[in-house]
């Protein structure tokens, strides 16, 4: 055996990690405190409704080839990856509907409609991703210390990524209205941060979109914990559930973790729950000032009927998005006219809900519980009905009718549930000063056998790039 490794979380980032190491030999255990795997990819089953919590849009396919591949599995044993068709369709204020296809010559249409001459904006936006693209993709299997920004083989590269424009600056080069700009854009917020604040590489993700396009697992975005869970019980990992970890301890040259019931030894150890829960909580240690993503309000509904004009993916705007990001991220309120996400699944897979039935997931940004300036849950159900009512004045339905189950999410329960500190449903925010060589490293600085994995380490959030920090973790510890 190559050693005993102890992973902390099963979330992907957690499972990922276990699944390659033990793929390489070596003896791995799990100590999750929730009774079943996934994270913040988790799932509510209910009277035939299965409702996935959290992720919807599988986006960067290659990253979770490379992990199945790594694993020496091939991915097509254990996910059905469909590609969408339509991607999503945008809705704005003024009734307007964009549609953006698999086939982007049928999208360049419906931009052409919406700004003369954007087909040729698309283009020129599609070949400046492509370029950040190709720059950032091996980058994102990296692990950089501060010593690295000195590094002189990274400076051209530096140049290249041009860090200080921001993803509206990418877009603002190539569209010319609010409403292009806004469409090209919003992916800022799937990391939990505005687009005027994110930084241009992370455009990359409108890339994914139009260029690699957009899949669902079918069975639900569950099965993607699911496969990681099945590999690491193939390769023989012994995951603990119901098994939070209170404390990490160093003994000697060695590691442990303590837990209600027991302290297990081993030579390394892996944390994959949130990093600034994990510096405070397990390991005792003050917090730098880190800016947080924000947080957001899930509605989960399962309906009596299915819905006709609505896609898989579907995107409403505010009628003043700014406004509405300063709310979110400035001033702390609860958004007067939010923007919201809302995914409806069983457009593409009728596996999860009973026959006829239909599931909405409803997803509306805001703050996070650092500081907030509203209370959040005493305006709750206004935020509910404003959005209800939105829904009913664009699209003619009304939801209260035909409601046979509802969950609601709450920013506290990302605490309560995930231990995600103020909430922050992306965790640390993907802002310049935290982003690439100032995010937290994949290694302690002070327990030389202690590594980090997940959504707040390098490099970042979301899960193809969680599955990348798996891969920076496992060849720290296997290279
Ligand atoms: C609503 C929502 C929508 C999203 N949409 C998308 C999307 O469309 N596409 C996309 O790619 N990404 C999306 N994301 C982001 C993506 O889900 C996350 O980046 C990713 O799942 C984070 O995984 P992780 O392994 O870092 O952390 P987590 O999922 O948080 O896993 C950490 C695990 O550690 C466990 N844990 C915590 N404390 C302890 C302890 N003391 N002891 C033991 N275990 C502990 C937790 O219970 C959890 O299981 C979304 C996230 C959310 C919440």
């Amino acid at each position: 055996m190559a050693g005993k490794i102890i992973v902390v979380g099963a979330g992907i980032g957690g499972l990922a990690t276990a699944a390659r190491l033990s793929s390489k030999g070596y003896d791995v255990e799990v100590f999750e405190k929730l009774p079943v795997c996934g994270g913040r990819n988790n799932i509510i089953e209910d009277r035939g409704f299965k409702f996935d919590t959290g992720p919807s849009f599988v986006l960067m396919p290659d990253f979770f080839e490379e992990l199945f591949t790594y694993c020496n599995k091939d991915i097509k044993d254990y996910l059905d990856l469909k590609v969408l068709d339509p991607s999503y369709k945008i809705f704005y204020p003024d009734s307007d509907v964009l549609t953006v296809f698999k086939d982007s010559d049928k999208t360049k249409e419906e931009l052409e409609r919406i700004e003369k001459g954007a087909a040729k904006g698309f283009d020129g936006f599609i070949r400046e991703t492509t370029r950040l693209y190709n720059i950032t993709r091996p980058l994102l299997y990296k692990c950089f210390s501060k010593k690295t920004l000195f590094d002189v083989r990274y400076l051209p590269l530096l140049f290249k990524l041009n860090p200080l424009k921001s993803y509206w600056d990418i877009a603002k080069k190539f569209f010319k209205s609010e409403k292009l700009l806004y469409a090209f854009t919003f992916e800022a917020m799937f990391m939990g941060v505005s687009p005027f604040n994110a930084p241009g590489f992370y455009s990359i993700i409108s890339y994914a979109d139009h260029v690699q396009k957009i899949f669902h697992p079918m069975g639900g975005m569950y099965e993607i914990p699911k496969s990681l869970e099945k590999i690491c019980l193939e390769n023989g990992v012994k995951i603990h559930y119901n098994s939070p970890v209170s404390k990490i301890n160093k003994i000697n040259r060695k590691l442990s973790i303590s837990t209600d019931t027991m302290i297990t030894e081993a030579d390394k150890v892996v944390v994959n729950a949130d990093y600034s829960y994990t510096q405070e909580s397990l390991l005792k240690r003050k917090l730098p000032d880190y800016k947080y993503s924000c947080s957001v309000y899930l509605i989960y509904l399962g309906l009596k009927k299915k819905l006709g004009p609505l896609a898989h993916h579907n995107l409403f705007f505010s009628s003043n998005l700014i406004k509405n990001l300063d709310e979110i991220f400035s001033l702390k309120n609860v958004p007067g006219d939010p923007s919201f996400y809302i995914h409806v699944p069983t457009v593409t897979d009728s596996s999860l809900a009973p026959e006829g039935k239909e599931i909405l997931y409803l997803l509306i940004p805001v703050p996070n519980l650092d500081n907030p300036k509203e209370d959040f849950y005493s305006k709750e159900i206004y935020l509910r009905n404003i959005v209800f009512n939105k829904i009913n004045k664009t699209l003619d339905i009304n939801l209260e009718d035909l409601i046979e189950v509802e969950h609601r999410f709450y920013p506290k329960d990302f605490i309560g549930k995930y231990n995600i500190k103020f909430g922050a449903t992306f965790g640390l925010a993907h802002n310049l000063m935290q982003s690439a060589f100032f995010r937290p490293v994949n290694f302690d600085n002070k327990f030389r056998n202690l590594y980090f994995v997940g959504a707040s380490t390098q490099p970042g959030g979301g899960l193809p790039v969680v599955i990348a920090a798996s891969r920076i973790v496992a060849d720290l510890i296997t290279l």
